[in-house]
């Protein structure tokens, strides 16, 4: 028996970090808890600057042998991880829920589905790859992209393997190799992902999972003088620790972090439309990076949006995420029930109203919430809370919604309900955001630039752009007469 093996619902999971193409223990370990019931689930091999080190090591070490290897080789690579996952699609999907409390049923047909056209999508994005030849004044362009070296990913609890794979397949398909380190709070889905990297005969050293504690293992990473990219999604305040950090080296960083985007209802919207996305909002327990938690509403539609919205809310089924009629399942740490909490104590005491929920509920679960009588410069409209509490404010006419929407910090997403494309027009050339959704919500293709501005990032991920981030992009300039010495 295998004590570094443990067995969530019936698949078995190593806990061990893979560096190198083998597992390594750690001297420590630290607990791994269900969101569901707070059962511990696995004791994790807690990595710190040794495995940091190692792993390193390792991604340098096989970084000359998959950087030149050929781009058909590579996607042939890629297509077979995508085809690993695509087998295990339903162990990963109730691993996951298991270990972050999101959905089964969205794990299962939407996310675990997504994971595998990751590396398809970039495996098939590589070879169309455009070189850009050109010519000036006789002289031939070339440019090429040429992969960076050994890329540090980190990535956080809420989409565990959906955001990771989001950085390892671009990595992977530029010729990059990698050292991964999940969350703390959901890293099962990144062992059995090393795994099934190693089936698919990704060779040895190329990708590397580490884990632990940011605090821990995070520094020896994000400074480590061998890294060339980094690409981290999570909050604010790990964002600044990881830039400072990178800083020694000058790494080149990719920051995908947190917002607090609006949904603009207009009067002229219609209205089922605009409460289905309101509704939508609620997904994952409301820890979605992109969530449009601010409702901001034309005043002459505001009463009978809210009372819809409220009458659709009273309807979700708010449980355990491995019954398929469950809507909203529990929030991923005691901790963060806390702080959600914590917001939303603030926000009543300062004057705000709950028009539905306010409260914990038993369990690891939040009630979901609408505030509405919140103040534009309050702390519940300008930070993000990561949980299922929204807040509702009303506009008066454009200029107004257009002002209210931009006024955080952040500048991530923001969708529109409106029945005018006119107004669309309008409105969506002044909003600050990376991504405008107008009357729909979550649409995401993996050639789209995905990004946000102010605090909600640095750079864009996605199609042509992750190449970006992930090459050392060159550009070589041949004389027309260069080769007169020749033979
Ligand atoms: P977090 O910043 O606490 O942790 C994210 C990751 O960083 C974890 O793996 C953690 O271990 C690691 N980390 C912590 N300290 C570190 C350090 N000093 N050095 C290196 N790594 C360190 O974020 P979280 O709570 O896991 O995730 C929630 C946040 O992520 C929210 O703000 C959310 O909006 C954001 N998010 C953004 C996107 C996006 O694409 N923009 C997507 C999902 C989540």
């Amino acid at each position: 028996m295998n004590k570094h093996l443990t067995t969530v619902a019936g698949v078995a999971v190593d806990t061990r970090h893979w560096i190198g193409g083998e597992r390594v223990a750690s001297t420590d370990t630290f607990p791994d808890a269900s969101p569901i019931d707070g059962s511990v689930l696995a004791d994790i091999a807690r990595g710190t600057a040794t495995e940091a080190d190692a792993a390193v090591a390792a991604a340098k070490a096989a970084f000359p042998g998959w950087a030149a290897t050929s781009r058909v080789e590579r996607a042939r690579i890629l297509h077979a991880i995508a085809d690993g996952v695509e087998k295990r699609i339903e162990e990963l999907a109730i691993v996951e829920t298991t270990d972050n409390g999101a959905l089964l049923r969205s794990h299962r047909r939407g996310v675990m589905p997504r994971v595998a056209h990751n590396f398809r999508f970039f495996a098939d994005w590589l070879l169309k790859l455009e070189h850009g030849d050109f010519e000036t004044r006789g002289h031939s362009n070339h440019v090429s992209w040429d992969p960076a070296g050994p890329c540090v990913l980190i990535t956080p609890w809420n989409a565990p393997l959906m955001l990771a794979t989001w950085k390892v397949a671009p990595a992977l398909a530029a010729g990059n190799t990698v050292v991964l380190k999940p969350a703390e709070w959901s890293p099962l889905t990144a062992s059995l992902l090393a795994d099934i990297a190693a089936e698919a005969g990704l060779p040895a050293g190329v990708l590397n999972v580490v884990q632990g504690y940011g605090s821990e293992i995070g520094d020896a990473l994000t400074s480590h003088p061998d890294v060339r990219r980094i690409s981290f999604t999570g909050s604010v305040p790990t964002a600044r620790r990881i830039a400072a950090s990178a800083a020694a080296n000058l790494t080149p960083l990719s920051l995908e972090l947190g917002g607090k985007s609006p949904l603009l209802v207009f009067a002229d919207a219609d209205l089922d439309l605009a409460v289905d996305l309101a509704v939508e909002q609620y997904d994952n327990a409301g820890q979605v990076c992109l969530a449009a938690t601010r409702f901001l509403v034309e005043e002459s539609v505001a009463e009978e949006f809210t009372r819809r919205f409220v009458d659709r809310t009273m309807g979700l089924r708010q449980g355990d995420p491995r019954d398929e009629a469950t809507d909203i399942g529990p929030n991923i740490h005691p901790g963060q029930l806390e702080k959600i909490d914590g917001f939303v104590r603030r926000a009543l005491a300062a004057g705000a109203r709950a028009v539905i929920g306010g409260h914990p509920e038993d369990g690891q679960y939040y009630a979901p919430t609408l505030l509405t009588d919140v103040a534009q410069d309050s702390e519940i409209v300008q930070e993000e809370v990561f949980g299922p509490v929204l807040t509702l404010q009303t506009f008066t006419d454009e200029e107004e919604a257009i002002r209210l929407a931009n006024d955080t910090r952040f500048g991530l997403a923001a969708t529109l309900a409106t029945g005018d494309p006119e107004r669309a027009e309008r409105v969506t050339a002044r909003l600050v955001a990376g991504t405008v959704w107008v009357n729909c919500f979550f649409v995401r293709d993996l050639q789209a630039p995905f990004g946000g501005s102010r605090l909600s990032g640095v750079g864009r991920e996605g199609g042509t752009w992750s190449f970006d981030f992930y090459c050392d992009v060159k550009n070589t300039v041949t004389a027309p007469n260069g080769w007169t010495n020749h033979g």
